[in-house]
């Protein structure tokens, strides 16, 4: 039987950023993966095909709507061809995950294809097509991710009624879909296809899209959106989901207690994801499973068995890839003995719809609630030379200070490319700098990046230099 000093069960960006940091440290690291291509979610189902279709969407955007405005003129009618869109989609994943392939390679990182299972705390079980094989592991990281999750009286068919993995390798391009929830998955595929000329109607439960981000940041969204052609249903409560044929009709009951339905080709499930521990019969490690069906961790990232560690959606916190990353760096560290540090109030926040959506911090909702007293500094994108120039003028970018101090205490953009910008704002945040601190950086100009050090003016002692 192999003996490793680390089995890492799931290979999405915590497991094998855990794995590599493992085998940096010298530690004998085993992989379990139950597909036989490794990258979990994010790489195969989640950031990376949906960025290459928010791409791909974005330049046929530009091609009929914005070309023009430039001076640019296409002779004829510009088309998509919409299977090459997803073949390149599914191209840019593949040369991805290759990659998580060759890095494996170069840590001498062990890789085993199979559901990975508990026998005890410190034997596990790798079930494939081809048999069964045991491991032996001193520790054990869990990273097996999350699944989508639905409402309990939606079937999702996956032909019409479906979640992202499906919405991101359709067939045809949808004449209407409806989404069901107003979050990160629901704009950014719902723009995707409203960009390819669908009809779409986001149905949201709360009061406004994106609900735990700045109220600001959904109210700027919405209104861009709009523009797009973007129809929202926000403080709708979605009651049933029916399909006949082709056609999906879900019905709501909307704020004045009136029940309201939308019909078209597909519905899109976008409510929120599930942690996932199917077939890693946790209870024969003796590992405990929250009420949320999330493994328990402590402040390590510990289990309740001590040589068991977990991270990313499996877990408490944002279901984020760079969050996994974090803590798989933070287990493999704190396995070989360092004492590591995660920030999570600085675990940056991005939507990468157009505009982008980018956070950090606290939002002006969570400081008024804990009763913080702050100053607010905000600055236009369309104030901006570099704005202008690209035609990019929808956005804004936002930063808290303590009114005390001037610490920055979050920092909360919508505009062009902010998805980048943040780090600036985690970087400032990290050194518990001041808005003032910011202020009195030099920003490239022309650069979206002055935008930042406007609002920071702005937040400082309200003295912007350009409105
Ligand atoms: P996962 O990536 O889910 O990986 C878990 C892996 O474990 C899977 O490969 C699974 O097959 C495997 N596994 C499970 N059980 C077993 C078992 N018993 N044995 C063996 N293997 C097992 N986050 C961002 O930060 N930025 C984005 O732009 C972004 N876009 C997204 C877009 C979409 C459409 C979706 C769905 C998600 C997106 N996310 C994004 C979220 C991101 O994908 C997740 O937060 C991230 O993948 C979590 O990483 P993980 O390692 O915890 O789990
Ligand atoms: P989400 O939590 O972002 O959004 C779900 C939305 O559905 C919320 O606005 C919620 O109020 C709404 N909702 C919940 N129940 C509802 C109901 N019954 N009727 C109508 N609306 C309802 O979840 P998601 O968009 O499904 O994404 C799942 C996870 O994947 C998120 O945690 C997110 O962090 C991650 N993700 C991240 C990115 C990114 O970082 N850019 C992109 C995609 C997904």
């Amino acid at each position: 039987m192999s003996k490793y000093d680390v089995a890492v069960i799931g290979s999405g960006p915590g497991g094998y950023v855990a794995a590599i940091r493992c085998a940096q440290l010298g530690m004998k690291t085993a992989i379990i993966e139950k597909y036989n291509i490794l990258g979990g979610t994010c790489l195969n189902v989640g950031c990376i095909p949906s960025k290459a279709l928010l791409d791909s969407s974005h330049h046929y955007e530009d091609a009929i709507k914005h070309f023009e405005d430039h001076g640019i003129e296409i002779p004829g009618e510009v088309k998509i061809n919409f299977k090459k869109m997803i073949e390149r989609k599914a191209a840019v994943v593949d040369q991805t995950t290759k990659g998580i392939d060759f890095l494996m390679n170069k840590n001498k990182i062990d890789v085993f294809t199979g559901v990975g299972s508990f026998k005890d705390a410190t034997h596990i079980v790798i079930t494939s097509e081809k048999g069964e094989e045991t491991i032996e592991a001193t520790n054990t990281i869990i990273a097996t991710g999350s699944k989508p999750a639905s409402l309990p009286f939606i079937k999702i068919d996956k032909e019409r009624v479906i979640t992202s993995t499906e919405a991101l390798s359709l067939t045809e391009i949808p004449k209407h879909m409806i989404v069901i929830g107003g979050g990160v998955i629901g704009l950014e595929l719902g723009q995707v296809y409203r960009r390819l000329g669908a009809e779409v109607s986001v149905v949201e439960y709360m009061d406004r899209i994106i609900p735990t981000m700045d109220a600001a940041q959904s109210k700027e969204l919405t209104k861009a959106m709009k523009k797009q052609g973007v129809k929202f249903f926000v403080s709708h409560r979605v009651s049933a989901v029916t399909r006949e044929g082709d056609q999906v009709t879900v019905t709501a009951t909307n704020k004045k207690d009136e029940e309201v339905s939308f019909t078209g080709d597909y519905c899109l499930v976008s409510v929120g994801r599930r942690a996932y521990t199917d077939g890693l019969k946790a209870e024969n490690a003796g590992v405990k499973i929250t009420e949320r069906g999330m493994i328990d961790v402590n402040d390590h990232l510990q289990s309740n068995v001590k040589n068991i560690y977990a991270i990313g959606d499996v877990i408490k916190g944002a279901m984020l890839a760079h969050k996994a990353e974090e803590e798989g760096t933070f287990v493999a560290e704190t396995i070989a003995g360092q004492k590591p540090h995660i920030n999570y109030n600085l675990i940056p926040g991005v939507v990468y719809t157009w505009p982008e959506v980018a956070s950090v911090g606290r939002t002006e909702e969570q400081l008024k609630e804990a009763g913080v007293e702050y100053k607010s500094g905000q600055f236009p994108m369309r104030a901006l030379g570099r704005s202008r120039a690209s035609g990019d003028t929808d956005g804004f970018v936002k930063i808290l200070a303590d009114k005390t101090t001037d610490e920055v205490l979050g920092v909360h953009m919508v505009g062009a490319r902010v998805a980048d910008l943040i780090a600036e704002a985690v970087t400032a945040m990290e050194f518990r700098a001041s808005a003032e601190d910011i202020a009195r950086m030099s920003h490239a100009h022309p650069t979206y990046a002055e935008a930042v050090k406007e609002a920071a003016l702005a937040a400082t002692d309200d003295r912007p230099l350009h409105i």
